[in-house]
């Protein structure tokens, strides 16, 4: 059963005031808060169970090894990944993103090949492409939302064409809230021989995944928006697409044999894992998401449906609110403007001093934000602890600032 009261005694940190005001904590697009478990599991791997991974043969570097490469099965369960071995951690979805582009799309890439993008991508998900852009001379298609805000899969399978190597798309609109049809896109792309990256940063914390049902060839998740800690994530790797992969970074652990004039490297995943990973920050995402798979991600994905239906019509309810993106497939993500009014970092700071979290600015989409016309919007993004009640007091605090700047 989904039990708000108990989860949200679960988050520390919501039983806070910011501002002599109960915190309502509407930023979860940029980074949701962590549960008590996921804290205390840093806690331990820290006070108790901390060495290095892979190396050592020793009890310490033992348990944390163990815990660490654990979590590469948690994630594979949580995508629904076949194998672990599709698994590669890392620090989020920027550097999984970042690896695909130098790792899978640059050797096989030449000055006039193309890359399908969506035009609601974040900033992570366009300036890898402009990196080869910029040093292959490779070119990058766009392809438009509607008023709506909907992406249509078949606008994004026809702007593939002869000379097309990658599709990259959003599962979610972290403005908009759009969910995306990312697995029609990959039957279409696929068709025409055409491999596809998801961005699953925003998705994979709303609704269940399953990575082999969508059929990408990558798809990108980073565990700061999934109730564990910053710096830990994962990109999955369909396994055609890993054999082709050349190594990201060099450095230990990516490698079986290093001599004077030669390397050999260690299998896939790890020979896309350098250096020391960030090990407690892994271990950490693993218990969010034992926490997440407790509560099930169907349940979830419920709750804030009725949460979203219910800010919906709220905000509908205030006619100088301007929310972006009204697709039927919105999830719990609301960026708005208000007519006539102060600039949305105004905005958030009168918000912010009714103890409410959102955020404003372009929200690393500014190629979206040019296409919708805005120079700058709130975002109040919602997450599993959220509640109808706060979305009331959000309602409260923008007619507050409806009253102050109209
Ligand atoms: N993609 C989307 C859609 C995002 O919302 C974000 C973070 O805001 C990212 C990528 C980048 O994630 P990270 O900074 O955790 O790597």
């Amino acid at each position: 059963m989904f039990d708000i009261l108990k989860i949200r005694d679960d988050f520390p940190i919501l039983s806070r005031q910011v501002n002599g005001k109960p915190l309502v904590y509407l930023d979860n697009g940029a980074s949701a808060q962590k549960p008590q478990v996921v804290i205390d599991a840093i806690n331990t791997a820290y006070a108790e169970e901390y060495a290095n991974v892979h190396r050592g043969l020793h009890t310490l570097s033992t348990i944390a090894t163990e815990k660490y490469e654990g979590v590469r099965a948690k994630i594979a369960r949580f995508l629904n990944a076949g194998s672990e071995d599709n698994i590669i951690l890392n620090s989020g979805t920027t550097e999984g993103i970042n690896m695909v582009s130098y790792a899978w799309a640059a050797p096989r890439m030449q000055a006039g090949d193309e890359i399908v993008l969506s035009i609601m991508e974040h900033h992570a998900n366009i300036v890898p492409w402009h990196f080869l852009r910029e040093r292959l001379g490779v070119v990058i298609k766009w392809v438009d939302v509607d008023a709506k805000g909907d992406l249509d899969p078949e606008a994004v399978i026809a702007a593939i064409g002869p000379k097309t190597k990658l599709v990259a798309v959003t599962h979610m609109s972290n403005v908009l809230g759009t969910v995306v049809d990312v697995k029609a896109i990959c039957a279409g792309a696929h068709a025409k021989g055409v491999p596809v990256l998801v961005d699953g940063s925003q998705s994979s914390v709303h609704m269940p995944v399953d990575v082999t049902d969508i059929g990408a060839d990558f798809y990108g998740i980073t565990g700061h928006k999934l109730y564990g800690p910053s710096g830990s994530g994962a990109i999955y790797v369909a396994p055609d697409r890993m054999a082709e992969m050349r190594p990201f970074m060099g450095g230990g652990d990516m490698i079986r044999d290093v001599t004077r004039d030669t390397v050999t490297y260690n299998d896939a995943p790890m020979k896309f894992e350098a250096g020391t990973p960030g090990i407690v920050q892994t271990i950490g995402l693993g218990v969010a998401l034992d926490y997440m798979m407790d509560i099930g991600m169907g349940a979830i994905a419920a709750h804030e449906a009725d949460l979203c239906n219910y800010a919906r019509n709220r905000l509908d309810g205030l006619n100088w609110v301007n929310v972006q993106g009204q697709s039927a497939t919105k999830g719990a993500i609301f960026s708005f403007t208000m007519q006539g009014a102060a600039h949305a970092h105004d905005i958030s700071t009168v918000l912010d001093k009714k103890g409410v979290a959102v955020r404003a600015g372009t929200h690393c989409a500014m190629p979206l934000m040019e296409h919708i016309g805005v120079g700058a919007t709130c975002r109040a993004s919602f997450a599993m602890y959220n509640t109808t009640d706060e979305v009331d007091v959000l309602i409260d605090a923008l007619e507050l600032c409806h009253d102050l700047f109209s």
